[in-house]
């Protein structure tokens, strides 16, 4: 079969590394320079490693990107990083069912019953009878009032702002039900691990055109789409298939043809973008190693301050400290238009209670937006989520608003691209 994979992102690596194992005729289309899409890196003069734009880790029971790299060949590093929360300016570890019974800005009682909740949705494998609850209905009545308001209601008003009512228990549940104390990491980033499926994919025969954005996708018997790039002008090519990897707004942007209701449907699913600023330190941010920094404060300015290097070791990175500051944001929100020095003057007096020296070791920073980065998972999300097959022949869909009930995630990236070639193909 000769098959178009839209998107060199891990659901259109995946796929085509799949259908390329099989000797299929595939070739992959992505508008950037690299391969990795959301999990892309960047690298400076004197890093060995990449860093990923957004932070990024595994969980070790990721187990279809932890299967892929064995079968690659791909070194992973697993470690133990350390995971706090910001409460009433301080930080303290929260990490594990013994933090959790020792947490203590709440009361014995109150601890026991948070850690009834989590211990609860750790060990219930059934998430179907949750998915018609809110979270934010749920958790303050069993969990308790003060340690939902304490930890759980920043959270999800710091990720999901004016959504953060509305989202799923399921989607709570996953997050418990995932969650592992240690973590996983590709050696030399993901994008590293990304080139080396690229590499997997034409050593298979599969071909993969960078800086080549498809504008448009439509039928000629058979699906065909337009292409260009910076040395051929717009080109058309037909397909026995196409997979399209991108998010439903940008399938939406390139196919003319898809039917009103099926648009309509669409547009029921909601998301959010991410920005990251990545700050370089010539000393470390944290005192206490900190990986992950959960802020709970709902007003604060940012969600989450995670020191990479506190996870992976900084002799990869030129000897230098890499600090997130991550948000996640609706596409209008003002973050999205604001540059790298307003966000970091806006952030600054709040790092500031964290550290107040951190800015005499400040090196450098850089400014990351993603449009288009986190599904938003409200009460029955399973009655909505568009299906692989769309209303145009033999063009499929399969991105990341189809992850469910799990967080998004490289993981479900790669096991979509399993299915979905395994559907194409059958
Ligand atoms: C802040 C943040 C933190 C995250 N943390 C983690 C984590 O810790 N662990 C983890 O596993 N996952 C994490 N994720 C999620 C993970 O990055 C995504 O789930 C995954 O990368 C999605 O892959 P995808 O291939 O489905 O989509 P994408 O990565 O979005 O890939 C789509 C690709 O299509 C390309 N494209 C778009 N339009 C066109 C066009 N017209 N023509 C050609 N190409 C086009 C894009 O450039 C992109 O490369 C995180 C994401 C974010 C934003």
């Amino acid at each position: 079969m000769k098959v178009a994979v839209i998107g060199a992102g891990f659901t259109g690596l995946s796929a085509a590394y799949h259908l390329s194992k099989q000797n299929h005729q595939v070739s992959v289309f992505e508008k950037e320079r690299l391969a990795g899409g959301l999990a892309v890196g960047y690298k400076e003069s004197d890093w060995n490693w990449s860093l990923e734009k957004h932070y990024h880790h595994w969980f070790t029971n990721d187990k279809a990107i932890l299967d892929l790299a064995k079968e690659i060949g791909h070194e992973v590093i697993v470690k133990r990083p350390k995971t706090s929360v910001f409460v009433g300016n301080r930080i303290y570890q929260l990490d594990s069912p013994i933090s959790v019974l020792k947490f203590p800005p709440l009361t014995i009682i109150e601890r026991i019953r948070m850690s009834v909740v989590l211990g609860f949705l750790k060990i219930n494998p059934f998430w179907e009878p949750l998915e018609k609850y809110k979270a934010s209905e749920v958790l303050p009545k069993y969990m308790g009032k003060k340690p939902y308001e304490m930890i759980w209601e920043p959270l999800f008003v710091n990720k999901f702002g004016k959504f953060s009512k509305t989202v799923s228990l399921a989607w709570f549940w996953a997050r418990i039900q995932k969650r592992t104390p240690s973590l996983a990491y590709p050696k030399g980033g993901f994008s590293n691990f990304a080139d080396r499926l690229v590499g997997e994919i034409e050593k298979n025969g599969g071909k993969v055109y960078f800086n080549t954005e498809v504008t448009e996708l439509f039928s000629r018997g058979k699906p065909a789409l337009k292409f260009k790039n910076n040395k051929t002008p717009e080109t058309s090519e037909s397909f026995d298939a196409v997979i399209v990897t991108l998010h439903s707004f940008l399938f939406q942007k390139i196919s003319p043809r898809l039917p009103q209701d099926y648009r309509k449907n669409l547009k029921k699913l909601r998301g959010l973008g991410a920005i990251d600023l990545v700050l370089k330190l010539n000393k470390p941010f944290f005192s206490d190693g900190t990986y992950w920094l959960n802020i709970c404060d709902k007003n604060a300015p940012v969600m989450a301050v995670v020191e990479h290097t506190n996870f992976m070791n900084k002799i990869n990175y030129g000897g230098q400290n890499l600090l997130y500051l991550g948000n996640y944001r609706a596409y209008d929100d003002t973050y999205f238009s604001m540059t790298k020095e307003e966000l970091l003057s806006k952030f600054d007096p709040y790092l500031k209670k964290i550290n107040t020296d951190y800015r005499k070791s400040l090196v450098g920073y850089e400014l990351f937006k993603a449009p288009f980065a986190q599904p938003i998972i409200p009460v029955n999300y399973s009655k909505i989520i568009p299906s692989f097959k769309t209303p145009l022949k033999n063009i499929y869909l399969a991105n990341i608003e189809q992850v469910y009930p799990w967080d998004r995630g490289t993981n479900y990236a790669v096991e979509l691209g399993e299915k979905i070639a395994a559907l194409v193909t059958k």
